[in-house]
């Protein structure tokens, strides 16, 4: 088994320390900045990874990455890509290279199949292949704890032909004219990298519209409570945790969240947790970097003035893009 990671300008997807995981600790790295990638790779599960090949592919380029890929890949007999945009992309191509069946969003991936989520997530599915596959796995699935063999060595293999060079043969790729920086308020939860939350301390319509006006301001993407969401007052889509969106941000700002065991386990292991609440004794409280004793709601309002916020009008220069500085 072997995990296909895409890499852009040296970041790695979400769910690729996952795919790695499910891999055995065997992956390429294929894209641009692929060192850097690896690098974050072994520094983030520095038990897992096996073996890291590099293959400097360039710029995002899915048919011809495919066809290089397939020749270093037709030894392997289960291929896995994490089930995200560039890796669902990727996968498809990969398969028809190989000729192989694709099985798409894996919860669990087997020598001879996987079980795969299908009608919305309602329902686990055990497909069952005869030989060779490539396989999608949906991130969140599974831990990243070491590969079943422990702790193995590294070793950074060095690239080979195929994967550096061009054969010159056309491919049918598009043409990207420019790369847009996300758009906070519509990122996938699972990919936000700053996400700020509310639930039932702070309160209902009005005081969550604030929170979206706060958090396009900062660059954040909208969370909520289990509490929030059944009351209909966001999307079930904004619903953080066991029930709801497993996410990985790197900030986590928790606004009137208790932090009941199935909301935390949605939030992963962010590098940063401010929580605001009016019990500083509540597990959300516990586990904040920045714990902080006030009305949410109050709180909420002191940072949008702060932030220039005023009858929903944002000021420009405090609008910031996602993945600046926390
Ligand atoms: C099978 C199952 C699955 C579930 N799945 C999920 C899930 O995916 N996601 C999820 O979130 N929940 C889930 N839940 C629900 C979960 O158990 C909790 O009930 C929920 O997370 C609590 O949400 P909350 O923190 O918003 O509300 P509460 O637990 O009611 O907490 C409200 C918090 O706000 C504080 N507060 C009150 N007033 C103020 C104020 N003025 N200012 C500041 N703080 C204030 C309180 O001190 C308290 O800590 C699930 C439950 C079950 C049984």
């Amino acid at each position: 088994m072997i995990a296909v990671v895409p890499v852009r300008a040296g970041e790695l997807p979400v769910g690729a320390a996952e795919a790695v995981a499910e891999a055995g600790g065997n992956v390429v790295l294929a894209g641009d900045g692929t060192d850097a990638a690896a690098e974050a790779l072994t520094s983030e599960a520095p038990l897992l990874v096996r073996q890291v090949v590099c293959a400097e592919l360039g710029s995002y380029a899915p048919a011809a990455w495919a066809r290089r890929l397939s020749r270093r890949l037709d030894a392997e007999d289960v291929v896995i890509l994490p089930a995200v945009p560039d890796g669902r992309d990727l996968a498809p191509r990969i398969a028809a290279s190989l000729g192989r069946p694709l099985l798409a969003g894996a919860q669990e991936i087997r020598p001879a199949g996987a079980v795969v989520l299908r009608w919305g997530g309602l329902q686990l599915v055990e497909l069952t292949v005869e030989g060779p596959f490539v396989a999608t796995l949906l991130p969140g699935s599974r831990s990243v704890a070491a590969a079943p063999s422990g702790l193995v060595p590294i070793s950074l293999a060095p690239a080979d032909e195929t994967e550096t060079s061009d054969d010159g043969a056309a491919c049918a790729d598009a043409m990207s004219l420019e790369v847009l920086a996300p758009d906070p308020a519509a990122v996938d939860l699972a990919e936000a990298a700053k996400i700020i939350a509310g639930g039932a301390g702070l309160g209902s319509h009005d005081e969550f519209a604030t929170l979206a006006r706060v958090a396009e301001a900062i660059g954040a993407s909208v969370g909520a409570t289990r509490v929030v969401t059944d009351g209909g007052i966001l999307g079930h889509a904004r619903q953080i945790g066991t029930t709801g969106a497993t996410v990985r941000p790197r900030l986590y700002v928790a606004l009137g969240i208790s932090g009941a065991a199935q909301h935390v386990g949605g939030i992963g292991e962010p590098l940063h947790v401010v929580s605001v609440n009016l019990d500083a004794s509540c597990p959300m409280m516990a586990m904040a970097d920045l714990a902080v004793v006030s009305d949410a709601a109050a709180t909420l309002e002191a940072l949008a003035d702060l932030l220039g916020l005023r009858d929903g009008a944002l000021v420009g220069e405090h609008a910031s893009a996602e993945g600046d500085d926390d």
